[in-house]
């Protein structure tokens, strides 16, 4: 995979309206992304498979939606007002500007490249005896690289941990990094970077209150768990979930909706008795890996990725990375969060944050494991596994969306043969009686290969065809989209076969 093909992707989004770039009548807004009419209908179906698999089709996990913003004493409490920042740096020829651990990270790589080259290098050489392990393990070269890479992340790490600016800056010029774009290496001090967007509240000069856009929904649960738990006949262990926008003033945002200032979250915390949390984190990373490959795409597009740093509140993280165009990324975290958020808030609000557990009989502060997926991120993964340019048996070329059917935007498309002969009367009958459960399109204009080529690109499973037998003897052919084939059934098993295919047990369960 290219990024050749991430900029086919992308145009691909536009051209075919998924995703367009915001304001685009004033140039754009950096990293900030409108959904058009497929965008928004791919965007809600991802939302509802999240929310069912979570919410529906658990018994002891309950919704919210909390507002975006929230009392500022929140973010004293969660730690963001003093620790959610990014170090950033400056290049003083080029004036861009950029991540400090993130310059330090792509050498990283860039030293990852140079040994994955000799792993290749000596598997062409050995062939079938080729031993990998052995030969990473022991081969001079190899081992040197892996010190090195081993050595830059513990310096990188410390610094990070101890928030050791001075280390951060002194390890670019040690590594003697250069700025991609000048080619020097005329940096500026490491700076903190506070991500949060500031905004006020009230009218009243001098009076106003400073707010803060939500940089991440969590924080809404966790100041509802009294509320929830009185309310919701809730027991632990049990989970609150949560879809909604987030906002984080990103340094650098690039790669299209992977990285944008305002996105979405799809979150869930598990409350449970502590000291039972590595169990159930264990679980949930189980979980929301059987989600994610219930979607049908290679299981080697998937891995875990333990955190080696962990944040603040956690004491175990992993990534879920999916293979994006441009490598394996992150696209969720699982965090057991342990007691930090609840306690924080019972310290700063003077709340009990508890649970009277009947079964032990005794209260305590809950421990939390935390689900955590941009939505965004989880379309744009979606989106680049199914892009496929594909040659047909007659040499053309056909651009398909390959995606999972349960989250297509248009389920089914109702195709006449031809535009006469009361074939749009008659699809059009199918129409009205399809799309009270689910999204359907119609479509006359145009020769049929031509419509076939149109659902292709935006990713319709389905496509049903009126043609002239359809008047004799009421039956239509369905075409598949990922393998063309076409079989002729009576129009009225349609709702059937589609409602058998699209059911959520079908792929979930
Ligand atoms: P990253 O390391 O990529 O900055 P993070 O570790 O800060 O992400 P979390 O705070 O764990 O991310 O947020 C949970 C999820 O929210 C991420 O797995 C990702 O899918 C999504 N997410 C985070 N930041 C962004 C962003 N700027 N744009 C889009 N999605 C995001």
């Amino acid at each position: 995979m290219s990024e050749d093909l991430f900029k086919k992707i992308t145009s691909h989004a536009k051209e075919y309206g998924f995703v367009y770039p915001s304001s685009e009548i004033y140039d754009g807004l950096s990293a900030v992304y409108d959904y058009g009419p497929n965008g928004v209908l791919l965007k809600n179906n991802i939302k509802q498979y999240w929310w069912k698999a979570m919410v529906q089709l658990h018994e002891n996990i309950v919704g919210i939606d909390a507002a975006i913003f929230m009392h500022p004493t929140v973010w004293k409490a969660s730690g963001h007002t003093d620790a959610f920042n990014d170090p950033l740096i400056d290049n003083k020829d080029s004036k861009k500007r950029y991540r400090a651990d993130q310059l330090v990270e792509e050498h990283l790589a860039k030293i990852q490249a140079k040994i994955e080259k000799e792993v290749r290098k000596a598997r062409k050489r050995f062939g079938d005896a080729f031993d990998e392990a052995k030969f990473r393990a022991e081969h001079p070269r190899v081992q040197k690289y892996t010190a090195q890479i081993d050595e830059i992340s513990r310096k990188l790490n410390d610094a990070l941990a101890n928030n050791n600016l001075p280390a951060l800056k002194a390890l670019i010029d040690e590594l003697e990094i250069a700025d991609p774009v000048s080619g020097t290496r005329n940096w500026t001090d490491v700076k903190q970077f506070n991500l949060m967007f500031q905004t006020q509240l009230g009218a009243v000069a001098g009076s106003a209150q400073h707010l803060y856009l939500r940089p991440e929904t969590a924080q809404g649960i966790f100041v509802n768990f009294n509320n929830v738990l009185k309310t919701a006949r809730v027991k632990i262990p049990f989970g609150i979930a949560q879809i909604g926008k987030a906002f984080r003033n990103e340094i650098i945002a690039r790669q299209f909706i992977f990285r944008m200032r305002e996105f979405e979250q799809m979150e869930m915390q598990f409350f449970v008795r502590p000291g039972t949390e590595m169990e159930w984190y264990e679980n949930w990373k189980e979980k929301r890996m059987h989600w994610h490959r219930s979607l049908g795409f290679p299981a080697d597009f998937y891995r875990f990725k333990d955190h080696e740093q962990l944040a603040h509140y956690a004491n175990a993280a992993t990534d879920i990375e999916f293979r994006f165009p441009f490598g394996f990324k992150e696209l969720e975290g699982i965090h057991s969060r342990t007691d930090f958020d609840l306690r924080r808030h019972e310290e700063f609000s003077g709340r009990k944050m508890r649970y009277f557990d009947p079964e032990t009989r005794e209260t305590y502060i809950p421990y939390v494991i935390e689900t955590s997926i941009g939505l965004d991120r989880m379309f744009l993964a979606i989106l680049s596994a199914s892009y496929k340019e594909e040659t047909l048996d007659d040499g053309s070329v056909r651009t398909v969306l390959r995606i999972p059917a349960i989250l297509s935007p248009v389920k089914v498309a109702v195709l006449p043969l031809v535009k006469k002969d009361g074939l749009p009367e008659k699809a059009r009958e199918l129409f009205d009686r399809l799309k009270w459960d689910f999204q359907v399109q119609y479509d006359e204009k145009d020769a049929i290969g031509r419509r076939y080529r149109r659902q292709d690109a935006i990713g319709t499973p389905y496509a049903v065809t009126v043609d002239h037998q359809t008047l004799s003897d009421d039956t239509v052919t369905l075409r598949d989209r990922d393998t063309m084939q076409q079989e002729r059934i009576p129009a009225a098993e349609i709702p059937r076969i589609l409602n058998q295919r699209l059911h959520l047990k079908a792929w979930l369960d």
